[in-house]
């Protein structure tokens, strides 16, 4: 998990990304989703934590699903991208 003082952000819209998990985002990618925010080479690399943007990678977060994805804020919070717009 980064330190808050060099938390990741976003190349292309400058929000503070989220983390999610390894096993999260194999969950993800069984939805086939286009990210945006997270290179390739980090999808398929083996690090434990990701760092994705909630604003690029909404769908991929689940922002239509019945239950989307759990990931962690700078705030050291774990939500969801529902809870995370709707506190915008
Ligand atoms: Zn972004």
């Amino acid at each position: 998990m980064p330190r808050q003082s060099e938390w990741p952000r976003c190349e292309q819209c400058n929000s503070d990304k989220v983390i999610i998990t390894r096993t999260t985002l194999k969950k993800m990618m069984a939805n086939k989703p286009v990210l945006k925010s997270i290179p390739e080479d980090i999808v398929n690399g083996n690090s434990t934590t990701i760092a994705v943007c909630p604003e690029c990678d909404q769908y991929a977060l689940g922002a239509e699903l019945i239950e989307p994805f759990p990931f962690t804020t700078k705030d050291g919070e774990i939500k969801t991208i529902n809870d995370w717009y709707n506190e915008r």
